[in-house]
């Protein structure tokens, strides 16, 4: 029997799925497939949070799969060496996926269309996890825009109330659409066969933030303090454990600003797609080359959270015990590394890339590079945001940092690290020296 695999990748849902639901309509049944990618996995520690994350909601899929009266197929491995296999072990007629638009997704997934044209099968890509991608937003001049404000502006007068629609995957998700692995194929690998730990980390239900929360967005986001302020929807953007469509239309109807806010985030992958080399090197070629500091001491502070800036040391702390910080810490831990410490973005991306259970290349990048002043978009290069004077707009009361930063006020929290006038005009004077 002819199937149509339909690979999950970012989208580890089966509602309202773009490609799931065009796989459903192939003609063929449909078996889904997760692979434990072997060449992702081997970078990571063996405690990674995500790994759990990911786990738990694939074997979620797996056990709504059975109910539907369907299978699911879980594979660890290199990605080809898996499809080498199924494509001798099934006769497939499709492969049915959502754009991922990484670099290394964007190579993986050319290999694997080469695969499927060799064995006589189809690959298709579906857009599913932005409302627009790649060249779909451009300048009036057919340039991918580095102005934010009229991205989101064009973005917004593009979208469609058709662009927000659910597709129909979860009602075609049916027996009669749906195909089993073989007999002995449906065994899937444990966390533990997959060589990592069980490490769990808060995160909240996959499902649509309160109203009550996207009705007040726009006055409560910027207090780290108010747990409720944002909708801790990250995570599942990241891994498309709930639809950006559901979430955007949320927005759209009630609140602008929370809009605006996710826009970013189609804005970040747009700009990563057209220059995938911004996840390595500075978008601004004169920033590419600049003296930046290597500090072990003062590096290992910054992590730790014993910078003796507040806001800076609960972000930190906030980051390494829960794998998330609120975005105001974000800017000022980033900030800070980059301007008061004057270190690489890279290494702070780097050390954010490893910790957040939200982590996105594209946002990561794209932020890291914004508050470098290094981006596409970016902040002017010699501004350099006063930590104090943030921690006085964001966290007067000294609410968030006491949440974690318990020894702050005793005399067990440490003195500042560097003096902020200071770094703040040694940064400033390595960039203008630095700046090709
Ligand atoms: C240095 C730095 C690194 C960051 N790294 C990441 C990252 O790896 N992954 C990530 O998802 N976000 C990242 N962000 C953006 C932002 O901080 C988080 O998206 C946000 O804090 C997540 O919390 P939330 O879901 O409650 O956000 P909300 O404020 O409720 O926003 C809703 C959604 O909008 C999007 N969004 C909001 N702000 C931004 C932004 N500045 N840029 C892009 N998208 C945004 C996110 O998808 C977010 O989930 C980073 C920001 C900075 C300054």
């Amino acid at each position: 029997m002819k199937i149509t695999l339909f690979w999950h990748r970012r989208d580890l849902r089966f509602q309202d799925n773009a490609g799931l639901a065009a796989a459903l309509q192939s003609g063929h049944p449909v078996l889904p497939l997760f692979i434990y990618d072997e060449t992702i996995l081997e970078k990571l520690d063996k405690k990674d949070a995500r790994l759990t994350f990911i786990f738990d909601h694939v074997e979620r899929l797996a056990d709504e799969a059975k109910e539907a009266g369907g299978g699911f197929l879980a594979r660890h491995g290199k990605v080809e060496t898996v499809f080498k296999q199924l494509l001798k072990d099934y006769d497939v007629a499709a492969i049915y996926t959502n754009e991922d638009y990484e670099p290394y997704a964007t190579t993986r997934d050319a290999a694997v269309a080469q695969l499927a044209e060799k064995a006589g099968a189809e690959f298709k890509a579906f857009k599913d996890q932005v409302i627009f991608a790649k060249d779909e937003v451009l300048t009036k001049n057919g340039k991918p825009s580095k102005v934010f404000g009229a991205y989101s502006k064009a973005w917004q007068a593009k979208a469609k109330p058709e662009d927000f629609e659910p597709h129909p995957s979860a009602r075609l998700f049916k027996k009669e659409n749906l195909a089993k692995p073989k007999a002995g194929d449906a065994k899937r690998p444990t966390l533990k066969d997959l060589g990592f730990e069980r490490h769990e980390q808060p995160t909240p239900p996959a499902k649509l933030p309160a109203a009550a929360v996207v009705k007040h967005y726009d006055k409560t986001r910027d207090f780290p303090a108010d747990n409720k302020g944002t909708t801790h929807m990250s995570v599942h953007l990241r891994f498309g454990t709930v639809s950006v469509r559901q979430l955007m239309k949320q927005a759209q109807e009630v609140n602008i600003k929370l809009l605006n806010e996710m826009i970013w985030r189609d804005f970040f992958m747009m700009l990563l797609w057209h220059f995938p080399n911004t996840a390595e090197e500075a978008y601004d070629p004169k920033m590419r080359h600049l003296p930046y500091r290597d500090d072990p001491e003062q590096y290992k502070a910054w992590t730790e959270g014993r910078t003796g800036y507040p806001l800076v040391d609960a972000g930190m702390r906030q980051l390494n015990e829960s794998g998330y910080m609120h975005n105001r810490a974000r800017i000022a831990a980033a900030g800070f590394l980059v301007k008061h410490l004057f270190m690489d973005w890279k290494v702070g991306e780097h050390y954010f890339s490893e910790k957040l259970i939200d982590y996105d290349m594209s946002n990561n990048v794209g932020n890291w590079q914004w508050m470098a002043g290094t981006g596409a978009v970016a902040a002017p290069w010699f501004r350099v945001y006063s930590p104090d004077s943030q921690q006085k707009q964001y966290d007067p009361d000294y609410e968030y940092v006491k949440q974690w930063v318990p020894e702050f006020g005793t005399d067990k929290y440490p003195q500042p690290i560097v003096e902020h006038k200071e770094a703040r005009e040694r940064a400033i004077e390595a960039i203008r020296k630095g700046r090709k």
